[in-house]
């Protein structure tokens, strides 16, 4: 499903799976951003990069948004199709080396551990595909959760994983999930402070719908939901 010029959402929910996948056209490259649980999702997402003419272009970059174990499940079999693995700090070793990072212990299997390439750190620049994604380190959901920054035709967008998820009206939001072995609540406030402050156009999530208009309001009514249920 197309959501913006050159974004698409190539698996998830309007496709009858929970985590969602994103595919972002680039120069002659395709870069993804988290990768679904299991086989099923890599179909949908390769039946997805086909529909909306990607399949002819490489995928250059697995841009993983955290460990977890439904955003990060197809990795390994992505990565040996020749493309390079992203994570943040923490996050990257538990999916090299398949941990309980993963939250593997809630699906009952061990994960297929991946390498990852490249660990990048809160300010960091990733250029992939010719598109420059920031990276903002925000731990609490997990110890490693990223967010990445794009900013396209003038809007920016933010690729918030399981830190921020849009609610049942646009400018509301709903929170990651607690059960963590790594979760921080404390950090997952300050994380949300720190994500009030920021400018977004467009939000999309690990979970649920996207919002495609005044983001920064979702990440608002977040930091208020955190006040009320993380203290
Ligand atoms: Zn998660």
């Amino acid at each position: 499903m197309q959501i913006l010029k050159d974004i698409y959402l190539v698996s998830g929910l309007p496709y009858g799976f929970h985590p969602n996948a994103y595919a972002v056209k680039g120069r002659n490259a395709v870069v993804l951003i988290d990768c679904g649980l299991d086989e099923r999702d890599l179909a949908a997402i390769d039946t997805n990069l086909q529909y909306w003419g990607l399949a002819d272009l490489p995928i250059s970059h697995l841009l993983i948004t955290h460990a977890h174990f439904d955003h990060t499940g197809n990795a390994f079999t992505l990565r040996k199709r020749g493309l390079l693995t992203v994570a943040g700090p923490g996050d990257a070793e538990g999916i090299a080396r398949g941990d309980d990072r993963t939250i593997r212990y809630a699906y009952g299997q061990s994960f297929p551990a991946c390498d990852i390439d490249i660990t990048v750190q809160d300010g960091d620049v990733l250029n992939a595909a010719g598109l420059a994604f920031d990276v903002i380190h925000v731990p609490g959901h997990s110890s490693g959760c990223v967010l990445y920054r794009l900013v396209l035709d003038k809007r920016v967008i933010l690729f918030t994983g399981d830190v921020v998820h849009v609610g049942e009206k646009s400018d509301m939001a709903r929170l990651g999930w607690n059960g963590a072995v790594d979760y921080d609540r404390a950090a997952y406030l300050c994380s949300l402070q720190r994500m009030a402050q920021l400018h977004a156009d467009v939000i999309l999530a690990g979970h649920y719908q996207p919002c495609l208009q005044d983001g920064y309001k979702v990440l608002q009514n977040a930091y208020m939901r955190g006040l009320m249920e993380l203290r």
